[in-house]
């Protein structure tokens, strides 16, 4: 199992904020803004590249779920980052696929 289907599954302890058929959003453990969460999808899918066409409505639903976690948390309005890192270049670091939520900093464009 991967880190993130071992805190889906409860095994590995994580601060929950949301959960329903597909997702979980968890506080992400090394918060990189004062608001850092990962959305993963429940199926263990490992990135992006990776990803089968049967799998869209879940990458769409990733997306669309950190819109209204950013709305529940009125984050909408001052802005916020949704990224995906595919691959070592990118920093991946955990291969099972996850969008990170940042937010309530100003964050650097280009991302370094
Ligand atoms: P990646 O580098 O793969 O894009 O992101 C992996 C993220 O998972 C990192 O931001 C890292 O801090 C976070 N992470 C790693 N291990 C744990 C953990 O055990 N619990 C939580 N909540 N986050 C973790």
């Amino acid at each position: 199992m991967t880190l993130f289907e071992r805190i889906i599954a409860r095994e590995i302890p994580a601060q929950i904020l949301h959960e329903d058929d597909l997702c979980i959003a968890i506080n992400d453990i090394n918060p990189q803004a004062p608001t850092h969460l990962l959305i993963i999808p429940k199926k263990p899918i490992i990135r992006v590249s990776l990803s089968s066409h049967e799998e869209v409505s879940i990458l769409g639903h990733l997306l669309w779920t950190g819109g209204e976690i950013a709305k529940k948390l009125a984050l909408d309005q001052s802005g916020f980052r949704l990224v995906i890192n595919n691959g070592p270049d990118a920093g991946e670091t955990v291969p099972h696929l996850h969008v990170h939520l940042l937010a309530g900093r100003s964050l650097h464009w280009p991302p370094g």
